[in-house]
């Protein structure tokens, strides 16, 4: 046989966020698409009308763009399968019933809502090993059903499972698996609205895109089992399946919304979290690129991918491995990429000064690259280059520590103010275009400037200390407790450099002047 272009799909149903659950299964189909040379697309499961949004589908959609996941097929891009949300395609699911219906697979089943409640509580209380139905509608003859129609019963239309049949299946993640259909009960296909429920939509749908490879969680193996048995009564050759294990929180429970770090899709890329990290952090819960190579792109990934390499055991979310990851993209970046890509989070840059003051902004990004994990912490960070700070608990302890501090503070202050320091923020145009881009790493040259640059001022700084008869150490910390109102941050020749001759003065002389 030929086998069929491959085609895969991610069917979510628009209830809620994108979550990071969701968004591994949409991945894996979508790499094992791409790395089979197939089409991925995206199938809305739309049919329950109580709790399918359009806010979320918005959420579903923008999250999958965020990681780079774009499908094929689905809404926004036409598809000769479509349409690809199921509430449109109520037809379909009618005509395949009315054929189920026909060859004997489906029946109707005139069970009311409160029978089938009493029938549930009656297995629970007598501790049956067994819940489901009891199969009361499955045998009713025409008269009896005509006389439930006449009293104006109307029906669900459940599938008649075979009895007591073994089901051997081979999932290309779980491997050779049996199942008893004793264990399944005569599942409901379509409500008497005609709405379908997800097994019996799922199944038409994926004969219907022509899907060939099915990878989704492995709370749906026993609906596999239920679907192969439709495909089977439908004559449709039945999808390649693979179940994926959970997700598991540190604890080694199932991941849920509450655990630490975890987030929608939606809420890492609002708080500033890589796209690219969060998507490779994401294809590792499961799957491994290679055993000394946890750091890859989306391409690596689609070449490296086979869906049998996804492990059984479920995988652990690392909150900080998580963060590290991020952290390894960032430095990673070309610092004109950090600074663009931070953009929203720095409401204290004023737009115009992301073309004006380039090389300074990209030296202060450059500056905080070993040290940020996210977008969303350089604004924060670069706080104190806008505006004087209020100095933090350790820097007040530094500037406390030694009495005499004060005096090499307002006596450096003098030093820098005759000095040929770069000006400071808010600066003059001139002086911007003048602030020249630092090299990346510190053992290269730096390049001419009118102004004093970190090698310079280090230098400097190095010989007033020796004639202030201090040890370095001692001198350095107030002085970057008065300058940046912290402990932490980029080295004092950098924060120097950065914050430009007028800042540096004031705050040196105010922390002098206590
Ligand atoms: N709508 C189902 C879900 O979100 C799809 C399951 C499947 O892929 O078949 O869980």
């Amino acid at each position: 046989m030929i086998h069929p272009t491959p085609r895969l799909r991610f069917a979510p149903s628009p209830t809620g966020s994108l979550h990071l659950g969701g968004a591994r299964t949409a991945m894996y189909n979508w790499a094992a698409a791409r790395a089979l040379g197939g089409t991925f697309l995206l199938r809305i499961e739309d049919t329950d009308q109580a709790r399918s949004t359009d806010a979320s589908l918005q959420v579903i959609l923008d999250g999958l763009r965020w990681l780079g996941i774009d499908w094929d097929e689905g809404p926004g891009t036409a598809g000769q399968y479509g349409p690809y949300f199921q509430m449109q395609r109520l037809e379909l699911y009618r005509a395949t019933a009315d054929r189920l219906l026909a060859s004997g697979h489906a029946y109707p089943c005139y069970c009311t809502p409160e029978r089938l409640e009493q029938l549930r509580e009656q297995q629970k209380a007598a501790k049956s090993s067994w819940i489901g139905y009891d199969g009361r509608c499955r045998d009713l003859t025409a008269a009896q059903r005509a006389a439930h129609e006449a009293q104006g019963l109307r029906a669900n239309l459940r599938f008649r499972m075979p009895e007591a049949r073994v089901i051997a299946v081979h999932d290309l993640i779980r491997g050779h698996v049996e199942v008893n259909t004793k264990e399944l009960d005569d599942w409901v296909m379509l409500r008497p609205d005609g709405v379908p429920l997800y097994n019996f939509a799922c199944v038409v749908d994926d004969i219907g895109m022509r899907i060939t490879h099915v990878v989704r969680g492995e709370e749906h193996f026993l609906n596999g089992i239920k679907q192969r048995l439709l495909f089977e009564a439908l004559d449709a050759e039945c999808p390649v399946y693979a179940h994926i294990p959970l997700i598991l929180n540190q604890k080694g429970g199932k991941l849920s919304k509450r655990d630490p770090g975890v987030k929608s899709v939606l809420e890492y890329r609002d708080e500033g979290f890589p796209a690219e990290a969060v998507f490779n952090y994401i294809a590792l819960l499961g799957w491994g690129f290679a055993a000394d190579r946890d750091v890859f792109t989306r391409d690596e990934m689609v070449a490296a991918f086979r869906i049998e390499n996804v492990g059984k055991a479920g995988a652990k979310f690392d909150p900080e491995k998580l963060q590290w990851m991020c952290g390894e993209y960032i430095r990673r970046m070309p610092p004109a990429q950090l600074l663009d890509r931070a953009r929203p989070w720095l409401p204290h840059v004023p737009a115009a000064a992301f073309t004006s003051h380039r090389a300074w902004l990209e030296n202060a990004a450059a500056s905080y690259q070993e040290r940020v994990q996210l977008f969303g912490e350089l604004g924060p960070k670069l706080g104190w280059l806008f505006a004087d700070p209020v100095p933090d608990e350790a820097a007040r302890k530094n500037l406390s520590k030694d009495p005499a501090s004060r005096q090499w503070l307002a006596a450096w202050a003098d030093v820098l103010a005759a000095g040929d320091l770069p000006p400071s923020w808010p600066h003059d145009r001139a002086g911007a275009d003048d602030h020249v881009k630092l090299p990346s790493k510190k053992d290269q040259p730096e390049p001419a400037c009118r102004f004093a640059t970190p090698q310079r001022i280090e230098a400097e700084c190095r010989a007033f200390v020796e004639r202030l008869g201090v040890k370095f150490g001692s001198f350095v910390h107030p002085v970057r407790a008065a300058l940046t109102g912290t402990d932490k941050g980029p080295g004092l020749f950098d924060v120097v450099f950065l914050l430009g001759k007028d800042a540096c003065v004031r705050r040196l002389r105010a922390a002098a002047a206590g």
